[in-house]
């Protein structure tokens, strides 16, 4: 089968011709122009021999989806590529993707440094399953400060944990700062770079080793699928620390007189095969095929939509600002934001579409909001194409003590927007209806949805 993947010989092509040809495979059996969905469990072997070989890594074809299939192996390819990386593992949720990736280096008795601003679900997962396979993950008080990142570390720390664009509060992290902190102390930095995507950032380029990502949110990008990806920069040296991450020390092959350890045989990748073979392949949380085509036809728009996604929120950031009822706003692309400076250095393209507002009337404010905005569909995701609204406080923080909310800045009045890709104008007005409302007015319901009458069946005759 030709390789019609881009090559970079002579060229550096740019972000949208590589979200577009990067890992494309094509279809040389029937002309297809997008890589074919291959819904296909297994691969057939064509004779005794041809298992053998395939079993043995001597015939590179496929074998098991479990494991690796055409469709997934495109989109690895190009996300990979995208982020920098010398190689990506598709799995089945964004939760899969950190629980892969970071068990891929972590073993019972270690301990992480994590920032404090993360997704609730990744904190639930540190703070329960984690707990429960004996690995400790204590949070950083103040992530900005690679002192407090120093002093926390002990002997047994073997991984420092950060989100790019935290949610909801947007209180970004200085990644360069924090994986020079981790080098220093040689330990790998892993990044959870859901809400930045690599169009908005490459944490590699700044030093990270393992970056996940959901790709139910931006990649995929319609709101349509579930889930990750595990990108591995192929950077950090597990060579030097045979004492820390013993497991890339051991031979492949355990039992079978063969010694060829995963260092041996994969070098600096050593990290990315053994999370992947080891990890991902025995855990089994593999991304359907389906999935994965659905994310590589989200892939080809990246550019374009978080483009539209970030100019759409800065807009409506800019707006809310202004609103006498609103207490805050935590977007870094406002220049009064205390992460603006770091939003420059980081996301100079656009500082993404997940943000959160305050109301100052508290609790009742927000319900009062949330029952009255139009455009905005009220539901728990973000990166969808569709503006979406929550209140975080009853919903994905609900779980928290007040005084954990409140020492996150989650205060009773705070609403999030994950503002999606339609007309600014129509967004602001949605909002507007809802600022009505709580000003006692009684505004007309938009036009818009809704207003079409449905089409009867007599419509069709
Ligand atoms: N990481 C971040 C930053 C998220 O926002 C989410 C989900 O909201 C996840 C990970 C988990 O992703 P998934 O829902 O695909 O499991």
């Amino acid at each position: 089968m030709p390789d019609n993947t881009l090559t970079h010989t002579d060229h550096t092509f740019g972000f949208s011709t590589e979200q577009v040809h990067s890992g494309h495979r094509g279809d040389p059996g029937h002309g297809a122009s997008i890589t074919p969905l291959y819904l296909s469990a297994g691969f057939v072997f064509d004779d005794f021999d041809h298992a053998q070989a395939r079993f043995a890594g001597a015939d590179p074809g496929y074998v098991y989806s479990r494991i690796n299939n055409p469709t997934n192996a495109a989109v690895e390819q190009v996300l990979a590529a995208l982020d920098h990386g010398v190689g990506a593992t598709l799995v089945g949720s964004g939760q899969a993707a950190v629980s892969t990736g970071l068990l891929g280096v972590l073993k019972s008795g270690d301990h992480v440094l994590s920032a404090p601003s993360i997704y609730e679900g990744t904190r639930a997962l540190f703070r329960g399953n984690f707990r429960r396979f004996g690995i400790d993950v204590e949070f950083v008080e103040r992530p900005n400060d690679p002192d407090d990142w120093h002093r926390r570390v002990r002997p047994n720390t073997r991984l420092f944990y950060g989100e790019a664009i935290p949610n909801p509060k947007n209180d970004l992290i200085d990644i360069e700062a924090i994986a020079d902190a981790a080098h220093a102390n040689s330990v790998p930095f892993a990044i959870d770079s859901t809400l930045t995507t690599p169009y908005l950032l490459r944490p590699i380029d700044f030093g990270a080793d393992i970056v996940l990502h959901s790709t139910s949110k931006f990649l995929a990008g319609h709101g349509n699928s579930i889930g990750g990806v595990v990108v591995d920069a192929g950077r950090f040296d597990w060579a030097a620390h045979p004492d820390r991450y013993p497991h890339l020390h051991e031979p492949i092959h355990a039992g079978t007189g063969d010694l060829t350890t995963w260092i041996d045989k994969f070098g600096v990748k050593a990290n990315f095969a053994f999370t992947r073979a080891v990890v991902a392949g025995r855990l089994g949380p593999s991304l359907s095929p389906f999935n994965a085509f659905l994310l590589q036809q989200g892939i080809e728009t990246l550019s374009l939509r978080v483009d539209r996604h970030s100019r759409n929120a800065l807009a409506l950031a800019t707006w809310l600002e202004q609103q006498p009822e609103v207490s805050g706003v935590d977007y870094p692309g406002l220049q009064s934001n205390p992460y603006y400076p770091l939003a420059q250095k980081y996301l100079p393209r656009g500082q993404g579409s997940v943000f959160a507002f305050t109301l100052a009337g508290g609790l009742e404010a927000a319900r009062t909001f949330y029952d009255a905005v139009e455009v905005f569909t009220r539901m728990t995701h973000v990166g969808d194409v569709r503006s979406l609204i929550l209140h975080p406080p009853t919903t994905t923080h609900s779980k928290l003590s007040p005084a954990e909310r409140d020492q996150a800045g989650i205060h009773p009045g705070l609403i999030r927007l994950s503002v999606g890709i339609e007309d600014a104008e129509d967004l602001i007005a949605g909002l507007d209806r809802a600022f009505r409302v709580l000003r006692g007015e009684n505004p007309p319901p938009l036009r818009g949805r809704g207003e079409t009458a449905a089409p009867t069946q007599a419509d069709g005759l």
